[in-house]
């Protein structure tokens, strides 16, 4: 098979800066929808003090994790966030008190078995770190008498341009990574790992390898090339393992597992401590941004509260993102908080480079968007199909395979919204 892609200015200028905590913000806003499945409800009112770590929201289903509080202080609202997907949640409002007071009793969980790790993970709040948000009990609780899983996937790939949150993780984390790896295979039963990482991570590569070597001979770390989307799911599966994950399959179905290397050490973190998923580590870069820099901040922090550490000035930004520049969402408030799948805040002065000298301009049909597609789709005729809203090529020629990475758009010379209306002509065969 050939390897689709394209290359991308990597601008990945905070991959030297150690991570800075940061205070701790005045305020607080907890979303009760942080992860790829059921909002939680909200479990306590105005008023009542909250503690670091303590269970503010759940759900009793099962695609959902509960969310927790990140600071000590004064629940001071219940307020509403609307999100991308244009759908609105609710959010804890927190006034901190600044003394960042754990919860009594947090301790390691005790494990025993496949099920029993499951619910812990679940406990801890865990959903996939690196964007995706997907529950991380549901894709560990595979059933084994349909899926015979033989591989995890550490996807530290970190593809896109400016992120360097997962690169940090690994210079400055590698035992809870690895404390995860030992958990997730003894637990889950999975013999073999791959540590997949792209090869502009030379240190990272260095490091996990010491590390490997010295956890075990079924432990081995992949340099892959820097063409994204490396870390794409089915990109990933296949540049590890040579198994090719086909429509309507997941990689459970390949033998395989995929996880996101920060969300790897959160779970080896929390094996140890019993502490949930209340931090975040945040790339803070863009034109607008002096002093690009990675920080770890409190779930629920304002993105403008970030901002200064930074150096950047709220005023000057004309585009922020959050997350990457090509699969990343805008930020239409600096007053929104972050959530658990956010990995960067990314500020530009000019309207990023996606959408600087942006005049659209008609198909010239020199099949770019084709040759880029990972998974082999024609963007420009799903394009086509979308504007007549015609439905049945837009099933015929599989738009439900798109996964969104942007690279059409992305190399098209005449600046057509194509990843946008692959994501529309998605949302139109749902309705
Ligand atoms: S069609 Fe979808 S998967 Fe293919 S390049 Fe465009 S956004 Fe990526
Ligand atoms: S890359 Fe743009 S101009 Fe070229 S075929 Fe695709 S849509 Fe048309």
């Amino acid at each position: 098979m050939k390897l689709k892609g394209i290359f991308l200015d990597h601008k990945k200028n905070t991959a030297g800066s150690a991570s800075v905590v940061l205070p701790t913000p005045k305020t607080v806003r907890i979303a009760m929808q942080q992860c790829a499945g059921a909002a939680c409800d909200v479990l306590v009112k105005v008023g009542d003090e909250v503690l670091v770590g303590q269970k503010i929201g759940d759900s009793d289903k099962y695609m959902s994790v509960p969310v927790h509080s990140s600071v000590s202080g004064k629940v001071t609202g219940i307020s509403e966030l609307l999100q991308v997907s244009g759908r609105v949640c609710k959010c804890v409002d927190i006034e901190t008190d600044g003394e960042q007071r754990y919860m009594p009793g947090l301790k390691a969980p005790q494990v025993s078995d496949k099920d029993s790790f499951c619910n812990a993970v679940r406990e801890s709040g865990c959903c996939g770190l690196g964007g995706a948000g997907f529950p991380t009990h549901v894709k560990f609780g595979f059933d084994d008498t349909r899926f015979s899983v033989d591989t995890l996937v550490i996807n530290a790939a970190e593809c896109e341009p400016y992120l360097t949150s997962d690169h940090r993780t690994m210079l400055e984390d590698a035992d809870s990574i690895f404390n995860g790896i030992a958990c997730i295979k003894k637990y889950l039963g999975i013999k073999n790992v791959c540590i997949a990482i792209e090869k502009n991570k030379p240190d990272a590569i260095d490091l996990m390898r010491q590390k490997a070597q010295r956890a075990g001979a079924d432990i081995r770390v992949t340099a892959l090339s820097t063409r994204y989307p490396q870390g794409a799911e089915k990109v990933i599966v296949y540049n590890t393992t040579g198994r090719v994950v086909c429509e309507g399959q997941i990689p459970a179905d390949v033998g395989v597992i995929v996880i996101n290397v920060s969300t790897c050490a959160f779970i080896g973190q929390y094996m140890k401590t019993g502490v949930p998923l209340v931090s975040k580590r945040i790339t803070v870069s863009g034109d607008a941004v002096a002093s690009p820099c990675n920080v770890i901040v409190p779930i629920g922090t304002a993105f403008e509260d970030i901002l200064w550490y930074g150096d950047c000035d709220p005023e000057s930004i004309d585009k922020a993102i959050a997350g990457g520049p090509m699969m990343g969402t805008d930020l239409f408030d600096l007053r929104d908080p972050v959530c658990k799948t956010h990995s960067a805040l990314l500020a530009f002065r000019h309207g990023g480079e996606r959408e600087r000298n942006r005049v659209q301009t008609a198909c010239i049909r020199c099949g770019r968007c084709i040759e880029a597609c990972p998974v082999g789709l024609m963007p420009t005729v799903l394009e086509k199909a979308f504007d007549k809203k015609d439905r049945q090529t837009l099933k015929k020629m599989k738009v439900s395979l798109c996964m969104n990475c942007g690279s059409c758009s992305y190399v098209c010379p005449a600046k057509r919204d194509l990843a946008e209306k692959n994501q529309l002509a998605k949302a139109l065969l749902r309705t």
